[in-house]
């Protein structure tokens, strides 16, 4: 229950509706109740058992009143007119109240559907704002498929089983509940029953909701999975074909995808027993009143009128219907509650990157960055070990070493994509942990070697994060990064559409475009990762002479994987197993005759 709140939480905002929703439900339940009376004196009027009354009885808000009132306005029609018309007019009255109350309950639903629709909105906008928060930590432990299931099938799932539900979660109890007090009214003696037979069957009821609850649970993850397999097969799809791997493939989504049915099938006939199984079970009890009021009326001194016992008789059989439904919709509310936990593992995710409060405003670079003793690891395993570097303005340092020591991880931190364990990293005598964080990444640029592009126009992966980019601008950018002349050649030129990840590019274009874009931001920082490693000689030619006009008159950290490209940097830092072993200019580092001479070696052996 404390889940489906966290839920109603959302209905907060949609207050206005929701009560109207109630409102227009009450009057339906009303209008139901009160086009059912109408069977007294019809029934009545049919047995000829109409006490006729002659004076008009003072009419109050009381319900004797109103009950003699309408008799007397009954019999006047039966005088005045006959019987056929009273007849007549009782159904047209039936007729008036049933056009009441689907007018109520059309309205309720015509209230309910901004706020279902609104809830489901504002879950789906905040699991997204969640992704744009986390920290990229959390997704390399979470499969990429697996955060999109839920936010697409777990809100689907939210969507059609509690919002629909919700509804009836509230509107069958009241009708349920105004029932009941209508047959407590109507024999209290005949109601115990009702009253004592109904724990038993909810009890029955929610031992099975208990393991629909665990089952949906089930299903939503292999949802999951199976969203996760299709995720990495359409990233994948070149090395599987490449690899002859279709078959195999396909078996594994087979053997997933039969587990989600095999699940599903069971969800489904646990769900569909609410409906059966609670009709029986008050028919059950229907019976029984049939049997034991029927007695009543059969005794001589009858207690109970036949046409108050038939009354009872229609009020309760009424009332299967909404007992029915709330089944149903508990079912619904418990398979939908497994998709409510799944979602707040999201939502309730520690961010861990926070902002302190009182963050600083830092809108420019002057002095140096300084790595203070810095250890990392992203599990237990140390990966950065008492790292200390100072990157004064205006100096390239490149950060060499084989793969695996660290270098990427190294350069992450400066940005915030991850804290460091221990030690510090400060930017002009300040922690980059007091500064806010959109500050302090609007101070560097980053070129990595796997480009991100965007499925949109060339000009807005160009201007991208910027909110006024001129088209002026976006060519000068483009320009500096050897990127102009190929765009022009293109369909229509800035304007083209580059697909999905930019797969209608080479591997060359696309990170020009990518150096493109750190050239517009101009911030002071520039942090080269491997930017050019996975192109070919040439156009990697192409790349690093735009990298060489992106890093002039600018602070840069770069990352190569050819040395030869980072000989003129003016500090060069190996890196190996998360550990500084060496530093100096690259005469000096050759002089040393260590690790660095030895990657340089190997390089030139290669090539
Ligand atoms: P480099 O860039 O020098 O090749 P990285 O900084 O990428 O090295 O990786 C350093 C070490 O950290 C490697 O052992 C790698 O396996 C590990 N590592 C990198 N990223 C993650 C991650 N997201 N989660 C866990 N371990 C990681
Ligand atoms: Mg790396």
């Amino acid at each position: 229950m404390k889940k489906l709140f966290k839920i109603l939480r959302y209905v907060k905002n949609y207050l206005g509706y929701a009560s109207l929703n109630i409102m227009f439900n009450v009057l339906s339940v009303i209008f139901n109740i009160f086009s059912l009376t109408m069977i007294i004196p019809f029934l009545q009027l049919l047995f000829d058992k109409t006490k006729l009354v002659y004076e008009a009885p003072e009419l109050t808000l009381k319900t004797e009143s109103i009950t003699s009132y309408f008799n007397y306005t009954i019999s006047k029609i039966i005088i005045d007119r006959g019987e056929v018309n009273a007849l007549l007019f009782i159904s047209l009255l039936v007729v008036v109240l049933f056009l009441l109350k689907n007018l109520s309950r059309y309205m309720a639903m015509y209230f309910l559907a901004p706020v279902r629709n609104g809830v489901v909105q504002d879950i789906r906008n905040d699991i997204y704002k969640r992704i744009l928060i986390l920290p990229l930590a959390y997704f390399s432990e979470k499969r990429k498929g697996d955060i999109m299931s839920r936010i697409t099938n777990d809100v689907m799932n939210i969507e059609w089983s509690i919002m629909q539900s919700l509804e009836m979660i509230f509107r069958e109890p009241l009708t349920i509940i105004v029932f009941m007090i209508t047959l407590m009214f109507i024999s209290p003696s005949l109601t115990l029953f009702v009253i004592v037979l109904l724990p038993v069957t909810g009890i029955l009821i929610a031992l099975i909701g208990k393991s629909l609850r665990r089952t949906s649970a089930r299903s939503q993850q292999q949802l999951g999975i199976i969203l996760s397999i299709v995720e990495e097969t359409i990233s994948g799809l070149r090395i599987i074909k490449g690899f002859n791997a279709i078959d195999k493939t396909d078996e594994k989504f087979r053997e997933q995808n039969s587990r989600l049915t095999t699940t599903m099938i069971r969800l489904f006939r646990k769900r569909d027993l609410a409906s059966p199984m609670s009709e029986f079970l008050s028919t059950l009890v229907l019976v029984v009143i049939l049997w034991f009021g029927g007695q009543l009326v059969l005794n001589d001194n009858s207690s109970l009128e036949p046409t108050v016992f038939i009354f009872y008789v229609v009020v309760f059989s009424q009332l299967i219907v909404p007992a029915k439904s709330f089944t149903e919709a508990y079912y619904n509310v418990q398979k939908g509650i497994a998709s409510v936990e799944r979602i707040h593992e999201v939502i309730d995710a520690k961010e861990m990157i926070t902002e302190k409060p009182d963050a600083l405003v830092k809108s420019d670079f002057f002095k140096a960055i300084e790595y203070r003793n810095v250890s990392f690891a992203y599990e237990k395993e140390s990966v950065l070990q008492h790292i200390s570097l100072i990157i004064e303005k205006g100096k390239m340092v490149a950060l060499v070493g084989a793969s695996g020591s660290g270098k990427s991880t190294m350069v992450d931190l400066l940005p915030r994509f991850y804290d460091c364990v221990s030690g510090e990293i400060i930017i002009d005598d300040i922690l980059v942990k007091d500064i806010r964080i959109d500050n302090l990444r609007s101070l560097m640029g980053i070129v990595a070697q796997e480009t991100i592009l965007f499925n949109d126009t060339i000009f807005n992966n160009i201007a991208f994060g910027l909110e006024n980019a001129t088209y002026k601008n976006v060519v000068a950018a483009a320009k500096i990064a050897n990127a102009h002349e190929f765009i022009q050649k293109m369909s229509e030129g800035y304007n083209t559409n580059i697909g999905d990840r930019g797969v209608k590019m080479s591997g060359g274009q696309r990170q020009r475009i990518s150096i493109a874009r750190a050239v517009l931001k101009n911030p002071p920082i520039m942090i080269l990762d491997e930017a050019t490693s996975a192109l070919d000689t040439e156009s990697e030619k192409l790349v690093q002479e735009a990298l060489f006009k992106l890093m002039k008159n600018r602070t840069s950290i770069v990352i190569a994987h050819r040395l030869s490209t980072v000989q003129n940097a003016d500090e060069i830092v190996v890196l190996e197993k998360g550990r500084i072993v060496e530093r100096g200019s690259h005469e000096n580092l050759l002089a040393q005759k260590g690790v660095y001479k030895r990657l340089i070696d190997l390089q030139s052996f290669k090539s």
